[in-house]
């Protein structure tokens, strides 16, 4: 493994039981990026992330410095930065390690990010079950204007979620931190253009941002050069299921699934054989066994079919029905649809019930065929990324597996 996937740059503090404290974030050279960013002129430090290569870690893997840059030039209207802490996408929980333990890095990271947009007040939303995150990251916020780090050109508002996977949708989050049914909304206008409270907004992921002020000080070259070609850095990747070591595991985005597995996770429980991997939280298409020699970039995973998402590597072996993990993830879509499209809050539960019958042995021969047909015809009609996510596992669990499927439907 090369020594750059070896770094820890997030991670680094998280050995240290006061590592949510300004003053252990101090220590660890804590708050020396700010100052840098507070000379640069914002379209620099856009630059500087143009050239990084950062993209969004919570699951679109969107360039982020491309994102920041779609601002309207010109704007003398308020901007808003959201921070998405929600989190929901399951088989991962990795941003939680970092609301937890190092909650001061996204406050300089957000400083350095709401300079770049011309924002002057931000919004960090929690899950509402993030209990513990939400303590760590209000108690950073008060030493955060205690120091005077806030309430000089920034203000920060931390906001509970009430739970629904939907409010971690980008145009879901705000319309529930305005107040309303968290429910997503067409595109365009995208909240770059028209965003929470009718302002242009940008939305980044925890992770994303707590990367900023590590690229302000020691260059977007030297984060490039952590990743691949077109994704620069590192990132935490929450590995669980049939693994010796579950945990969250930082390294470069270069890692492979087989390293990660391997190398970081320690390998299969009990030495069993693999059957299969879904490599970036619930909605991502799952791989093979024999798929897993393919890196852990934005890219690399697109290639194989398949998407980095939230980063939420859940491994199955052989003791793992298809099938019933199947219905289980059926089952979380059919309950979190938000209900405002026909093709998604008719289909997702169509697909549970199929699969459900199936699993408990009353299957019938179209049924496969029948599941297959129903997503491919609802993709992409819908007003969010939500029932294309679902589509994901509908149609891979099943081409993949398709004999296990069979083998439980009655002759
Ligand atoms: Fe709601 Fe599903 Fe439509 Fe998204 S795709 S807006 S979750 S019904």
């Amino acid at each position: 493994m090369s020594p750059a996937a070896t770094e820890k740059i997030l991670t680094r503090n998280f050995g240290r039981p006061d590592s949510h404290t300004l003053k252990a974030y101090l220590e660890t050279g804590g708050y020396t990026a700010l100052p840098k960013a507070l000379t640069m002129e914002p379209p620099a430090i856009i630059d500087a992330v143009k050239r990084s290569n950062l993209r969004g870690l919570g699951g679109a893997g969107f360039p982020t410095g491309t994102k920041w840059s779609f601002i309207p030039k010109g704007h003398t209207g308020p901007v808003y930065l959201v921070i998405n802490a929600d989190e929901g996408e399951p088989g991962t929980f990795k941003d939680r390690y970092l609301l937890e333990r190092d909650p001061h890095a996204l406050i300089e990271g957000m400083l350095i990010a709401a300079r770049a947009i011309g924002s002057t007040l931000a919004f960090v939303y929690i899950r509402g079950e993030y209990v513990e995150s939400w303590r760590h990251v209000s108690a950073a916020v008060g030493e955060a204007y205690e120091a005077g780090y806030l309430g000089r050109g920034l203000d920060v508002v931390v906001h509970r979620g009430a739970g629904a996977y939907i409010c971690g949708e980008e145009t879901g989050l705000i319309s529930s931190l305005e107040g309303k049914k968290g429910w997503p909304k067409l595109k365009p206008p995208f909240p770059a253009i028209k965003g929470a409270f009718g302002a242009p907004t940008i939305v980044n992921n925890v992770e994303t941002i707590c990367h900023v002020p590590h690229i302000i000080n020691r260059g977007a070259e030297w984060f490039a050069s952590l990743g691949t070609k077109t994704q620069g850095g590192t990132r935490m990747y929450s590995v669980s299921g049939r693994v010796t070591r579950p945990g969250v595991y930082e390294t470069s985005v270069a890692v492979t699934l087989r390293q990660l597995i391997y190398e970081y996770a320690g390998g299969v429980t009990g030495n069993g054989r693999l059957k299969a991997v879904v490599p970036g939280g619930s909605s991502a298409a799952i791989l093979t066994a024999d798929e897993i020699d393919v890196t852990m970039d934005v890219d690399g995973l697109k290639a194989a079919g398949t998407m980095a998402g939230s980063a939420g590597v859940i491994v199955l072996d052989e003791t793992v029905s298809i099938p019933e993990a199947l219905m289980v993830v059926a089952r979380f879509y059919a309950h979190e649809s938000c209900g405002q499209c026909t093709p998604c809050r008719e289909s997702t539960g169509w697909i549970y019930e199929m699969t459900r019958r199936i699993v408990v042995g009353r299957g019938r021969k179209a049924d496969l065929d029948t599941i297959l047909d129903v997503a491919r015809r609802g993709a992409g009609t819908t007003i969010c990324a939500f029932y294309d996510g679902a589509v994901g596992p509908y149609i891979s669990y099943i081409e993949k597996f398709r004999a296990e499927f069979e083998s439980l439907i009655p002759k």
